[in-house]
């Protein structure tokens, strides 16, 4: 017997459980049902990502969505009510460190942080000497300026911000299944429903696409498609005995690396030379990454990463927007009730409060009401008009 829901969601991680949470919450007693293959979400990038925020982006909106990010991370339980499940996210405030190693970079990285500036973020702008002076353990010749952000960005339990949706959006009447969106069908031009893995077939008035690295996969179920592709990046775990710096903040640095404190030790991931669109299934960590590649740029950076352990590695998945790097937000007006929520190439997990909201919004409205996240809608992307975010780690 086929059942009927107002919205069906394809995907309950970050994206799609925050997504039922705010549809939830601006509707009460509207009927959600989000499938999910993997409730454990061991292959979901919510799950296998650094979890780190940052008011430091190139693109105003992106800032804007990471400072509301913020305020629900602070203090998850005050955001989301009291609802067994949404505990605290054990934020810490390191802060991020950009380098840039250029004229043309230090330029650039000027200008955003007055932007950054303008939008309430703490962004300051640090001289060679003064970096120096504040992590006397990094070598500073190659570089030209640095970004700092002290206050409002770090990284946090990201797990627990997932669980944190999806318990309040229970409460608040989602249905999860453990299942898979199989197969999108239409009538007259309009979404008419989905079928799932196991067989059961439901009516609904919205299909939400929050499927991850798999969004284009679901998408094509619709006949429709988005250049949004698996991008792979092996994380490492680094013990580093003479380079401990448990308050360190997240580095980003010029020569195409980032790293992170993990308590004593270190996360460190690199972009792969060979970057390109990979297999979605492909989760066997590159070592090589780390040996011809991150190990003498994290010497370089620090001499004391000369001698180092690498104590453990994974492999996470960007859903990689190949047009500008960005979040794809709305309706894709292709098909009247295909809702998109996809596309954020490495820095979601932070926007995820921000854009479920959005998404909420526009699809009980018809328009974004908090935040206007209009230039990151399906149209752009047709079009093929880039809406660029240029610090993407
Ligand atoms: C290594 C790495 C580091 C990162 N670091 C950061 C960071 O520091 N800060 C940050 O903000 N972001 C970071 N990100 C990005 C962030 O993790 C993602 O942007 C975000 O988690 C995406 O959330 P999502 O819900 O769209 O995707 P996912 O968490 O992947 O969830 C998608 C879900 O869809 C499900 N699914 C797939 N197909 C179907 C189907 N047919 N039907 C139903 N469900 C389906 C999957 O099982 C999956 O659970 C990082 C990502 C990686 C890989």
């Amino acid at each position: 017997m086929e059942r009927r829901f107002d919205v069906v969601i394809a995907g309950g991680g970050a994206m799609g459980s925050a997504t039922a949470y705010w549809l939830t919450r601006l509707s009460p007693g509207i009927a959600v049902l989000v499938a999910e293959p993997d409730p454990s979400y061991a292959r979901s990038a919510s799950a296998l990502s650094a979890a780190s925020i940052r008011a430091q982006f190139s693109n105003p909106v992106n800032v804007r969505m990471s400072r509301f990010g913020l305020e629900m991370i602070r203090d998850l339980p005050a955001a989301l009510g009291r609802v067994d499940g949404v505990g605290d996210l054990g934020f810490r405030e390191n802060g991020y460190l950009f380098l840039a190693g250029s004229a043309a970079a230090a330029a650039a990285m000027r200008e955003v942080a007055a932007m950054q500036q303008g939008l309430g973020a703490a962004t300051q702008l640090m001289a060679p000497g003064d970096i120096a002076g504040r992590f006397p353990w990094l070598a500073t010749g190659d570089v030209v300026l640095g970004s700092f952000g002290a206050r409002g960005e770090g990284w946090f339990d990201n797990m627990g911000l997932v669980q944190g949706f999806r318990a309040a959006a229970r409460a608040g009447g989602a249905v999860f299944v453990r299942d898979r969106v199989a197969g999108v069908s239409a009538a007259g031009g309009r979404l008419a429903g989905v079928e799932l893995a196991s067989g059961a077939a439901m009516a609904c008035g919205a299909l939400v696409v929050a499927a991850g690295t798999r969004v284009d996969e679901v998408m094509r179920m619709a006949g429709l498609d988005l250049p949004v592709e698996p991008r792979k990046r092996t994380v490492f775990v680094v013990d580093a005995p003479a380079a401990r710096h448990p308050d360190a903040p997240l580095i980003v640095d010029p020569q195409g690396i980032w790293l992170r404190p993990e308590g004593a030790h270190w996360l460190c991931a690199t972009t792969p030379e060979t970057d390109g669109p990979c297999d979605a299934d492909d989760f066997d960590p590159d070592a090589t990454d780390f040996e011809a590649d991150l190990w003498p740029k994290l010497y370089a950076r620090a001499p004391g990463f000369e001698a180092v352990k690498v104590l453990r590695s994974w492999v996470g998945h960007y859903e990689y927007n190949r047009l500008d790097q960005n979040a794809i937000i709305g309706p894709d007006p292709r098909m009247p009730g295909v809702f998109v929520i996809a596309g954020f190439s490495g820095h979601g997990l932070q926007q995820a409060p921000a854009a479920g909201r959005g998404l909420a919004e526009v699809l009980l409205t018809g328009r974004f009401q908090s935040l206007d996240l209009s230039d990151l809608g399906v149209e752009r992307v047709l079009a093929g008009r880039p809406f660029l975010e240029r610090a993407v780690v």
